[in-house]
């Protein structure tokens, strides 16, 4: 590929604000620069409860794979690898006619983390990614299935990202998967799935998965390019309670009940993999004024968040998860990295990731686990809320004012000049009601 095809086509990719669709919003188009030898679909989509990229492959099967090309055509990479579940087995079937001699399926293990990119890796190539350190590190990419069928959209029909397909499940009438405008209330979302399927007083709802979404506080909130999803629980569900509390309680629990069982370590996928991370000594380090090696605190920045150690493995539920959370914010702070070597894998690892059915019923929502049938795309909200940073960087300026009448498509807000960053755009056609330096709300 020459030099200037390769420009244009992350020039679209850049213009038309695709970002990483299944995690933190990292711009696409900064990773398109990259040179790798693989490039990996994650299409694991492990967090119990949601159907959304398995169901995407399906219908986007064409898209995705020339998103794949696309991806592998800037990076030089020689590989391409789609890597998904065995029993997304209609998925694998629409995809395997249209690979590339060059593109494989990575199949994966019915267990979680195998969506944690590091594990995705590890599963699909045998690569280890270090400790602290990226895909890049050991020449990989990964981006998630929504991803590239955005960017494909953006380099073939120049369409830029407006809408947003999310899971709606749980505690609610009819799970559903949707694609939605984005900055549509995360409350017409539920309605979609029928609302709530217990008194609305008593529902908590998190945004993204079970294991790893975090506790919305209300409803009234945008959806935003990375939504993957929307759970509604009872606000009694041990993931709520969980969630609520505070980091007193959780350093207090830590030190009156951590019986230093090893369980949380045994069971940590970073751990297993071979990364020094070990949760039960940072446990014990911070019950005891942090006596310990600064190479054990700092491994905290390792940490993927996966919450297997608060969720799963703890017996007496404690959450190393949540005092990793305090340390990464400290250490991140002051600017401190983490540097440990690489060290070998557990041999245990392959028996030790959790099997989905063990974990949804360890955390009490196998009562939720059902379809959620990825429903046409014909909604179209009042009014919608546009946020200006909805990817890793510098929030986008708005390049409208309140009053203007804007268009389905059309750039609303730009990254500053050379700092990280992805456009936004409006996802409806209507009238600049808002513009503030969080959002803007666009009104039919
Ligand atoms: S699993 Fe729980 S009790 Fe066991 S070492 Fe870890 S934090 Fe302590
Ligand atoms: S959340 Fe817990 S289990 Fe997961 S990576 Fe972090 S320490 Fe390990």
């Amino acid at each position: 590929m020459t030099a200037s095809a390769r420009d244009d086509i992350v020039h679209r990719v850049f213009q038309a604000g695709v970002v990483g669709a299944g995690g933190a919003g990292f711009p696409t188009h900064v990773k398109f620069r990259a040179k790798a030898e693989i490039y990996l679909v994650n299409g694991a989509e492990c967090e119990p409860l949601l159907k959304v990229d398995q169901q995407l492959a399906v219908q986007e099967a064409a898209l995705l794979v020339r998103g794949l090309a696309l991806g592998m055509q800037t990076t030089g990479a020689r590989e391409g690898i789609i890597a998904l579940k065995a029993k997304y087995a209609e998925a694998i079937a629409a995809l395997e006619p249209l690979l590339h001699p060059n593109m494989r399926i990575g199949i994966l293990q019915d267990v979680y983390p195998s969506g944690d990119e590091v594990i995705t890796i590890w599963m699909t190539t045998g690569r280890r990614v270090p400790p602290g350190g990226i895909p890049l590190d050991i020449g990989v990419v990964v981006s998630n299935v929504q991803t590239l069928i955005n960017v494909a959209r953006a380099v073939d029909g120049e369409i830029p990202v407006t809408h947003r397909t999310l899971t709606v499940a749980g505690a609610v009438r009819q799970p559903v998967t949707v694609t939605l405008p984005i900055g549509t209330s995360m409350r017409e979302a539920v309605a979609l799935a029928g609302g709530p399927s217990i008194e609305e007083s008593q529902t908590a709802y998190i945004d993204g998965g079970p294991m790893m979404g975090r506790l919305l506080e209300s409803l009234d909130i945008p959806i935003t390019k990375t939504t993957g999803g929307i759970i509604a629980l009872p606000a009694d569900h041990l993931l709520i309670r969980r969630r609520r509390s505070d980091m007193r309680s959780i350093l207090n629990m830590a030190r009156t009940v951590c019986e230093q069982c090893l369980l949380c370590t045994e069971l940590c996928p970073r751990h297993l993999i071979g990364h020094e991370l070990p949760p039960h000594l940072i446990v014990r380090s911070v019950n005891y004024n942090h006596v310990a090696q600064p190479s054990v605190l700092l491994s905290a920045l390792t940490c993927s968040e996966c919450a297997i150690c608060e969720a799963y493995a703890c017996p007496v539920e404690i959450s190393p998860m949540r005092i990793n959370q305090e340390l990464k914010a400290k250490f991140r702070a002051e600017g401190a990295r983490y540097q440990g070597a690489l060290r070998s894998a557990d041999p245990m690892i392959e028996g030790r990731l959790i099997p989905i059915s063990r974990l949804l019923a360890r955390i009490g929502v196998a009562q939720y686990n059902h379809k959620a049938p990825l429903a046409p795309h014909h909604y179209v909200p009042k009014r919608v809320a546009i946020k200006l940073r909805q990817h890793i960087g510098a929030p986008a300026a708005a390049s409208v004012a309140t009053g203007d009448t804007v268009q389905c498509g059309q750039c609303i807000g730009t990254p500053p000049a050379d700092a990280l960053g992805a456009p936004v755009h409006a996802s409806i056609d209507g009238t600049v009601t808002s513009v503030t330096g969080d959002a803007i709300v666009i009104e039919r």
